[in-house]
């Protein structure tokens, strides 16, 4: 899969994704060896900048693995001699024949007439999506082989917006050749879901409402819009993580057992499920926005204390909501999302509660709570692992009961060095043409048509979010939610 000759072109490459995620990525791949030996990279945005000032810019953001590796100055200098810049404007056809012209220049320098894939990396903001995918695939395409295009979040804005943008690429981008990244779903716990459901006999037949009694999916983040309320405000928490990343893990999570691995048959089965979910009732969802809280001697900024913040902005920073899944397997369970901006962990997770053991021979020694089920968990950032809480003897005399884990800790079991980037497996995908991990268009629509309604409703009726302090667990309303269903959150019990 090494063999072949590679060219990639970030597109927005004076930008911070591309600095921050995107050139480390390639970098990585670059130096695990999973790259062509033929490969260029390339940057294009309309900020001014010579090829050296382009690569003092991005060799101070690139990581090495195992970060005491000696050959990691040399590896980084290597890289940087395959890496080049061009400036141009982003609705310019003349600018990007100009780029055609010095890709090209490279390519036959380095491998003469060879059939090369052209990889694009859209890393620019939504409102030049259109202008850049169509002038860099009229202009830019390869002519000796094929032409992949990554695109960024946000799909739009809703199922209106999204539809256009979709229209818009479909016309010089074939659906088979854009690749609608989603991050999360390149982290290593979501590929490891579907692993340890379809490979383990003791939870495959778990998986259906006959033995879970709910699946929360909890996201937060212990940091606010700092500086970046412009992007946020426009969008909210919705939009920018629920009705993409978790939505997609709810998916995979939920989705029937696929026909293959391969592509298509999988993304077939998570469209299905998302468009058996219910219609979303406002009843079942809470809004929060965070507000500014004493911190010692300072003071920790509320959300509408951020300058780029518009006054009096309802922007939703945290929304928890009830969703059900309407076919056989999932009839009646709760599938309850939380996701906040300013809470007091950084964390992202999945967990399903198991139903209590009926007829329970220990119900007086476990003292008939409720969190004395089952519970799986598993931890998507940070300390990633999976855990599953049992009832367990505490050993010695007599019959005291206690909850344990069976426990599987990604850096206790799996220490050979950090993980991959969700961003260096979803490239490597890209390269190897594995669309497994993107969105096809059919979900993107499934997923804007069970948000919308409610993203109206809230705009609609400028419904005010309840506020939390900075730092907190979310709003109170968040738990009068999960009572309604009977249901407790998992991580404030610990
Ligand atoms: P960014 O830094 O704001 O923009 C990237 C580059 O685009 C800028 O360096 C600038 O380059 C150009 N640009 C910015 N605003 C422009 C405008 N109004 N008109 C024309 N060009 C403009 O964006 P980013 O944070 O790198 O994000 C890129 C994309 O990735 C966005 O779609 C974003 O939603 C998505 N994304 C970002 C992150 C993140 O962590 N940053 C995470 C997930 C997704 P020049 O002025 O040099 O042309």
């Amino acid at each position: 899969k090494k063999s072949g000759k590679l060219s990639i072109c970030v597109f927005g490459a004076s930008g911070d994704l591309a600095k921050k995620k995107v050139y480390p990525a390639i970098f990585s791949l670059f130096y695990d060896g999973h790259l062509p030996d033929d490969f260029v990279v390339f940057g294009y945005a309309r900020s001014n900048m010579s090829n050296d000032e382009f690569k003092d810019r991005i060799r101070s953001s690139l990581p090495c693995r195992i970060s005491a590796a000696k050959d990691c100055d040399v590896k980084v200098e290597k890289f940087l001699t395959r890496c080049f810049y061009t400036a141009g404007q982003y609705d310019d056809p003349e600018d990007y024949k100009s780029l055609d012209v010095a890709m090209a220049e490279q390519e036959q320098a380095l491998w003469g007439d060879k059939k090369t894939l052209r990889l694009f990396y859209l890393s620019i903001p939504p409102s030049i999506f259109v202008p850049v995918a169509q002038n860099a695939a009229r202009h830019v395409s390869s002519k000796s082989g094929e032409t992949r295009v990554i695109v960024e979040k946000p799909f739009g804005r809703d199922l209106e917006s999204s539809r256009a943008l979709t229209e818009a690429l479909a016309q010089d981008l074939a659906e088979e050749h854009t690749y609608r990244i989603d991050h999360y779903l390149g982290k290593e716990l979501i590929e490891n879901l579907t692993v340890l459901r379809f490979s383990n006999i003791v939870f495959q037949p778990l998986w259906s409402r006959t033995y879970i009694r709910n699946v929360q999916i909890n996201f937060s983040e212990n940091f606010g819009t700092e500086g970046r309320g412009g992007y946020f405000d426009n969008y909210g928490i919705v939009r920018d993580v629920i009705q993409n990343h978790l939505l997609q893990i709810l998916a995979l999570f939920a989705m029937e057992e696929p026909a293959s691995l391969d592509a298509e048959d999988i993304r077939d089965e998570k469209v299905k499920v998302i468009r058996s979910i219910r219609p979303i009732d406002m009843d079942n969802v809470v809004l929060g926005q965070y507000k500014g809280k004493r911190d010692g001697d300072g003071v920790l900024p509320g959300y509408l204390d951020d300058d780029t913040v518009p006054p009096g902005s309802r922007c939703p920073t945290f929304a928890a909501m009830a969703l059900f899944i309407d076919n056989a397997r999932w009839d009646g369970v709760p599938f309850l999302i939380k996701a906040g901006k300013a809470l007091h962990k950084r964390q992202a997770e999945i967990r399903v509660q198991f139903h209590h053991s009926p007829g329970n021979l220990y119900k007086k020694q476990l003292g008939n709570r409720e969190e004395n089920s089952n519970e799986l968990v598993f931890r998507i950032q940070p300390d990633e692992g999976i855990y599953l809480n049992i009832n367990s003897k505490i050993p010695g005399l007599g019959m005291r009961l206690d909850q344990t884990d069976l426990d599987l800790q990604y850096k206790t079991k799996y220490s050979g060095g950090a993980l991959p980037d969700a961003y260096e497996r979803l490239i490597l995908d890209v390269v190897q043409g594995d669309k497994r991990l993107f969105i096809r268009n059919d979900e993107l629509e499934a997923a804007w048509k069970l948000f919308t309604p409610m993203l109206d409703r809230i705009e609609e009726d400028e419904i005010a979010p309840e506020l939390y302090p900075y730092g907190s667990r979310g709003p109170i309303g968040a738990h009068y939610l999960a009572s309604r269903w009977n249901v407790r959150w998992g991580d404030t019990m610990e």
